[in-house]
């Protein structure tokens, strides 16, 4: 499997470490009245079949937080972004 990484190009799946889904969402606050959402994000994680987006970090390489889309079944990567990107279009389609 190969990975297109942002900043250094096509590189190897074994020159990453993946942390797993990025799609959870830290709640908005420490309320314990959220508890059960704390709950829900901190253990709980789908097991799709298909398309999912999951951290990775370029150990091997750049050291950069990434999120890659993949498919589960494939293998196939569909994107690859930083983070940070990934969090700000996630910031402005929460917004919007
Ligand atoms: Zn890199």
């Amino acid at each position: 499997m190969l990975i297109k990484c942002p900043h250094c190009g096509t590189r190897p799946v074994e020159e990453f470490t993946f942390l797993g889904d990025a799609r959870p969402r830290r709640p908005a606050s420490n309320d314990p009245a959220s508890m059960e959402q704390w709950f829900d994000y901190v253990y709980l994680r789908d097991n799709p079949r298909g398309r999912m987006d999951e951290y990775a970090h370029h150990a091997g390489g750049c050291r950069s937080w990434l999120v890659v889309s993949r498919s589960t079944e494939t293998h196939e990567v569909f994107a690859t972004v930083t983070a940070r990107d990934y969090a700000a279009s996630r910031r402005k389609g929460r917004a919007s």
